[in-house]
C-alpha cells in the first residue's frame, strides 16, 4: 500500500503540475491509485484489505444508488441505502468468498485492466465525474493494481539465497491455467467494456512530447522559492 500510494502520489502530482487535472482531481486519482494497489488481494478472505475494501465498496455502492435516485423521499432513500448495503455486504461478499481462491483469477493483469474500466464507467455514470477525469481515475486504479502485482513478483525472488520462491510467476500473469473459464470471462468483459471508454485523450497526453517538456519545466522552481506558500 505504501508503494502504491507513493507511486500514485508522484504520478498524480505530475498530472497536477502540468495542468492535466485540478487539485481535487489529483486528490481523487491519488486515492484511486492507492485503492487500486489494495484490490488484487481482496480475494484473500481473512485479510484486512478484503474486509475494508468490501465494506467501503458496499458503502460507496449504497451512496451511488441513492445519489442516482434523488427524487425519492428521505425514508425511501434510507431504505434503499440499507437494502443496497446489506445486499453488497452479505450476499455479494458471501458469493465472492465462495467463488474465489487467493491469488486466483483476481490476481492477474487483465483483472487490473478490467477493474480500471469498471471504475471509469462507474465514476462517469454513478458519480458524475467528467469523462476525462473518469478515464484518469480508471487509469490510476489499473496503475495501482499493476504496481501491486509487480511488487508481489519482486518479493518472490529471494535475493539473499539467489533462488526463486515457489510463488514466482504467479503474481504478474495474464491468465490462470487452472481457471480458463474465469480467464476467458475477464477478457470477454474487457472487450464488452472497451467501446464505452474513450481512451483517446489519455493516449494523446501520454504520447505528446509537449506533456513531457512541460513536466520537465515544472521540475525546478521558477524564480522565487515557495512563492505564496501561506496563501490559500
Ligand atoms: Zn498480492
Amino acid at each position: 500500500m505504501v508503494v502504491g500510494a507513493t507511486f500514485s502520489g508522484v504520478s498524480s502530482t505530475a498530472l497536477l503540475t502540468t495542468g492535466q487535472v485540478s487539485s481535487s482531481g489529483a486528490f481523487l486519482i491519488f486515492s484511486l491509485g492507492t485503492i487500486g494497489s489494495l484490490l488484487p488481494d481482496i480475494d484473500s478472505k481473512s485479510s484486512i484489505p478484503f474486509k475494508v475494501t468490501f465494506t467501503l465498496l458496499s458503502v460507496f455502492t449504497a451512496f451511488a444508488m441513492i445519489f442516482s435516485k434523488a427524487g425519492y423521499s428521505l425514508i425511501e432513500l434510507l431504505l434503499l441505502w440499507l437494502g443496497t448495503y446489506f445486499f453488497m455486504k452479505y450476499i455479494v461478499m458471501e458469493l465472492f468468498i465462495r467463488l474465489t481462491v487467493h491469488r486466483g483469477i483476481f490476481h492477474t493483469v487483465p483483472m487490473g485492466i478490467l477493474a480500471g474500466m469498471i471504475f471509469t464507467v462507474a465514476l462517469k455514470n454513478l458519480f458524475f465525474v467528467d469523462s476525462k477525469l473518469a478515464v484518469w481515475g480508471g487509469f490510476f486504479i489499473a496503475l495501482g493494481f499493476l504496481v501491486h502485482l509487480i511488487l508481489d513478483e519482486i518479493y518472490s525472488v529471494d535475493l539473499f539465497n539467489k533462488r526463486l520462491k515457489s510463488s514466482f510467476g504467479t503474481a504478474f500473469t495474464f491468465y490462470k491455467r487452472d481457471n480458463l473459464v474465469g480467464t476467458f470471462a475477464i477478457y470477454l468483459l474487457i472487450f464488452m467494456f472497451l467501446p464505452n471508454i474513450d481512451l483517446s485523450h489519455l493516449f494523446n497526453i501520454l504520447s505528446s512530447e509537449n506533456f513531457y517538456a512541460k513536466l520537465w519545466q515544472t521540475f525546478l522552481p521558477n524564480g522565487t522559492l515557495f512563492n505564496g506558500l501561506l496563501k490559500f
